[in-house]
């Protein structure tokens, strides 16, 4: 069983630890402590999430059919185009 100091705190620590039982670094320098493994998933779906609900939305928009133009307009011409006539034939 050997001592190793750690890089960050100098605080010796068995070898078969992985992290410093004094400022928790890893003190075999490639593992990561558990912390930031989920601060980067954190930080991911911090950003995915408004990429999938802008994507949800679209998709949604192209299912639907487009909105049918306000039916007041096309009443409103189908209206007009008597009564223009009538004008017409009076004169
Ligand atoms: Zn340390």
């Amino acid at each position: 069983m050997s001592l190793e100091p750690c890089k960050v705190c100098g605080t010796l620590n068995a070898a078969e630890t992985e992290i410093c039982l004094s400022c928790g670094y890893p003190t075999q320098g490639r593992k990561r402590p558990a912390i930031f493994r989920w601060v980067a998933i954190a930080l991911v779906v911090c950003f995915a999430l408004p990429f999938l609900s802008g994507i949800i939305n679209w998709i949604l928009l192209q299912l639907q059919p487009e909105s049918p133009p306000p039916s007041q307009s096309a009443v409103s011409l189908v209206q007009s185009r008597p009564i223009t006539l009538v004008v017409s034939t009076d004169k």
